[in-house]
Parts: structure tokens; sequence; C-alpha cells
């Protein structure tokens, strides 16, 4: 550390006057390395801590992860169903053609009133309305009902939710609510001791599908099954399609089992007439 100062040679008469100009050139040249030196070390001893970047001050204390205001506010009917259900907010569908909607969810699970959880299975994509009256309808109506099999519900099939297409499948034809984010198919229940209810067999206790029936035609604005039109044999569509004067529509047959058919298939013994019929 520090510049060694040349010394100076010893002075001639002639030449003094010179040389001592170049001595004083070296001095100035030797405190300047010194300097530079002893500042370098100066700096590099007392380097300070560098202060925290400008970014990550932004981002403890950003706009967009702090402030409520500009986070996605939920839908007063968001809240609602969160109490009722597990869901989360999705983007609202524009497109393409004539599909949209608004306030669009991914219902995943029901909340039971005693806390048990109901999955959709799969995800259904569909209005936030729909998902609670859907939320309802399973809390309410289907859960407690389940219980003539002697088990509780575990799951609800989603056959088809959000799908953006003519009614019936049928090209040109109308948009199919389906298309609007606001209609769920269901082919099935599945129950927590594995039994899979389906809800359009024609083997499964009657009073509980006439039961079904009546409960989802209350709720819901449309209620299609066996019997509807043709396109409905193994499933049941509810809906809540907007109807001049808030008319539902109601069709779902709840067959008996096709004893006839059997009947005429398989040639069966006539019963022999029982004694009480003969008095
Ligand atoms: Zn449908």
């Amino acid at each position: 550390m520090g510049a060694q100062v040349m010394p100076c040679p010893h002075p001639l008469a002639a030449r003094r006057s010179q040389f001592s100009q170049i001595c004083r050139w070296v001095k100035l040249f030797a405190t300047l390395i010194s300097a530079t030196v002893i500042c370098g070390y100066a700096v590099a001893e007392n380097l300070p801590m560098p202060r925290p970047r400008p970014a990550e001050a932004i981002t403890s204390h950003s706009p967009q992860a702090a402030d409520p205001e500009n986070a996605a506010t939920p839908s007063d009917c968001q809240i609602r169903l969160k109490r009722v259900a597990v869901a989360s907010a999705l983007p609202p569908i524009a497109g393409p053609g004539e599909c949209a909607a608004e306030d669009v969810v991914e219902l995943e699970t029901i909340l039971l009133p005693n806390r048990a959880h109901v999955a959709v299975t799969p995800a259904a994509t569909v209005r936030c309305s729909l998902a609670e009256a859907i939320a309802q309808w399973v809390r309410e109506d289907v859960a407690p009902r389940v219980r003539v099999f002697d088990s509780s519900l575990k799951s609800l099939d989603n056959y088809a939710s959000f799908d953006c297409r003519g009614r019936n499948r049928v090209a040109g034809a109308t948009l199919s609510e389906h298309g609007k984010a606001n209609a769920l198919d269901i082919r099935s229940l599945k129950l927590m001791n594995g039994r899979v209810v389906k809800l359009t067999d024609p083997e499964l206790s009657r009073d509980f599908r006439e039961s079904l029936r009546r409960s989802a035609c209350v709720r819901f604005a449309t209620v299609l099954g066996p019997g509807s039109d043709g396109y409905h044999e193994d499933h049941i569509h509810v809906d809540l399609a907007e109807r001049r004067n808030a008319q539902h529509l109601c069709r779902w047959d709840v067959h008996e089992p096709d004893t006839d058919n059997v009947a005429a298939e398989t040639p069966v013994p006539l019963p022999r007439p029982r004694p009480a019929h003969r008095s």
C-alpha cells in the first residue's frame, strides 16, 4: 500500500532547475497512485449493504397483491355459494358464436349441512345461479332421500355441463342452455357404500324417482328425462332457462319396470287361481 516516492538523483548544477521540475511531476504522479490505491481499499472495506430493490418493495406492498379493490370481486351469488359448496370463479364465457355466460364457476363439491362433502364428478362449469340451485337441491332434497338405500351420498355424476352446441346436439338447432352454462345433465349418484344409483333405472325404487322428480321440477325451470324427447332416456337434464311468466317445463316419465315386454318375449306360465279368488 502506498507508492514509493522515487528519490531524486544528486542534483547537478547545470540542470538543477529542470531536474527539480521532473521531480515535482514524479511526486505528483506517485501521490495520485497512492491516493487511488488507498481509496480503493477504503471503498472495499466499507462497502455499504445494498438497499432493497424498488421491485421488492413494490411486491410486498403491491396494489395487485394486497389491495382488495384490485382483486376479482366475488359476486353476491358467489358469496352465497361459498357457504354451501366449493367452487372456483371462472372468466366469463364469450363465444364461440352465441355461447356466452357471466358469473361462471367450476362447481367441485357440495357441502351438506352435516359437513359431509358430495363431489361433482367431474367438476361442472356452470353459472353461479345454477350452481347454487344444484347445491341447494342436493343438500335439501337429494341427500336426505338417498338414505332409503341405507347409505349416504358420495358424489353426483356430471354427464355434461357447459357445452357450446345446439339443443340435443342437432346442427342448426336453437342454442342449448348448455351453451349458456345454464344446464347440467346427471346420470347417476354414487353412494358411500359403493352403490351407483342410476336415476333413469326402471328397477330403482319408484318412490325415490318420483320424489326426486317432484323436487327437481320445483327447483329448476326445466327438467327433462325419459319420455321427454327421446334424447334423455339415460339421464336427467336440469336448467334455469328463462321463460315468459317463469313457467317450468317438467318432462320426466318415471317408468315402471318393463314387465310387458318381458312377458311378451318370455313365455310365462299363467298363475294358478288362488283359493281366495274363487270365493
Ligand atoms: Zn342437457
